[in-house]
């Protein structure tokens, strides 16, 4: 039987990703083995704290540490985290929260981990009712200034690992794990994009919270794992605040099926379909006019690398963003990574991928990049107007 794509019955452009895991875009293409779990277990009842059970020894197995279990996302596990090292296993406390009276309730974090994902990460420690409680500034931190932060008040410290985060000048983990825990303070560490599920926690942090939906492929859900005392205190938020944050038995288990996936997946073979997506690309625009293309690594050291598009708008008559735009606009619409466009470049991010899609997106590039050397005008839209675009929309949304 023929697969007709959803997309097409619900009217949605049949967009080719090529900018990497994003929420806005359905974060990744969810593993089989994953599906399979989601729809046997739909029409099951389960018992909620067992299957939480499983999934917590699996966790734990992956992650090289001695519990876990699964909430909506890993914004909601930031949000758990930081509760449970506030109110311990304390449920009288835990369906007081946000009220944090009688709590320590200060949650350190370095300024230059302030980022936002799509919303602002210190927002999520807010939202437990903790005190955000910045360290340094936005790209200076220095461990005095940790140290002198630490107060009978402190509950746990924040530490992200991401390219938003300024990527100098900052603790290393490491050193921020040694202070914190000289003055008794659990350190959350925020690993959502990363692939390496027990670097963290070996190197000392006492939980670690990863999107099931990103790299590892599975449904959206995000994962909670470390130390029992506050994994176990995290989980006990979900009589509480955590209950908006619930997860169902389907990303419970679909969850599982994707870490079990994880640990069995071919890595290599996976790794070379990028490889020759990207070798294909940077084969497509080499010698371009204009386009200079560039295969380059991930900026936190993950198992990927992206291929850098520079474009030099008097030559290839187009500048970067409106080469983006055009990619999107077009059929099928190619949505490229162009968080840093305003310098001149966007990325090409191979890693969600159907098969047969990168000779489309080459294709693609070469149309776009054709149509713009027979424009007699450069095309140059002022970037100002781009830059407000997505807010715009928004508040014309539902239209
Ligand atoms: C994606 C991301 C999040 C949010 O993860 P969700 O599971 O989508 O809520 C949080 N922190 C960082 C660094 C991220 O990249």
């Amino acid at each position: 039987m023929s697969q007709i794509d959803i997309r097409e019955r619900l009217g949605l452009r049949p967009i080719i990703n090529v900018s990497g895991t994003m929420t806005s875009l359905g974060a990744s293409i969810v593993v089989p083995e994953a599906v399979v779990a989601v729809t046997a277990v739909l029409p099951q009842f389960v018992e909620i704290n067992d299957l939480q059970k499983k999934a917590s020894t699996v966790i734990a197995r992956l992650c090289g540490t001695e519990a876990g279990f699964v909430t909506a996302s890993c914004a909601a596990g930031i949000t758990l985290a930081a509760a449970g090292a506030m109110t311990g296993p304390n449920l009288g406390a835990i369906e007081r929260l946000p009220d944090t009276l009688g709590l320590k309730n200060e949650v350190l974090i370095q300024m230059g981990h302030m980022v936002g994902y799509g919303a602002p990460v210190e927002q999520g420690v807010r939202l437990s009712g903790a005190r955000v409680v910045p360290i340094g500034q936005a790209t200076h931190a220095r461990r005095y200034q940790l140290e002198s932060a630490i107060t009978e008040r402190t509950a746990a410290a924040l530490y992200v690992v991401s390219h938003h985060t300024v990527q100098f000048g900052l603790i290393p983990l490491e050193e921020f794990v040694e202070a914190c825990h000289a003055r008794g303070v659990p350190v959350i560490v925020d690993a959502a994009s990363e692939y390496d599920l027990k670097g963290f926690l070996a190197a000392g942090a006492d939980i670690a919270l990863y999107s099931a939906h990103k790299f590892l492929g599975g449904p959206t859900a995000g994962i909670v794992a470390g130390r029992k005392d506050l994994v176990r205190a995290a989980y006990l938020q979900n009589s509480g605040i955590g209950r908006g944050m619930k997860v169902g038995k389907e990303g419970i288990v679909g969850t599982i099926a994707a870490l079990q996936a994880w640990e069995t997946r071919d890595h290599a073979a996976v790794r070379a379909r990028e490889t020759s997506a990207l070798t294909l690309w940077h084969h497509t625009l080499s010698d371009w006019p204009g386009v200079n293309a560039t295969i380059v690594p991930d900026p936190t050291n993950n198992p990927l690398e992206r291929l850098q598009v520079s474009l030099e708008p008097s030559a290839a008559h187009i500048t970067a963003w409106d080469l983006a735009d055009a990619l999107a606009a077009g059929q099928p619409p190619v949505i490229v990574r162009d968080h840093e466009v305003e310098h001149g470049f966007f990325y090409l991010d191979p890693c969600n991928l159907h098969p047969g899609e990168e000779t489309i997106v080459a294709e693609r590039l070469v149309a776009e990049l054709e149509l713009a050397r027979q424009s007699n005008e450069i095309i140059a839209t002022p970037l100002e107007r781009r830059r407000n675009r997505g807010a715009e929309a928004l508040m014309r949304w539902p239209v």
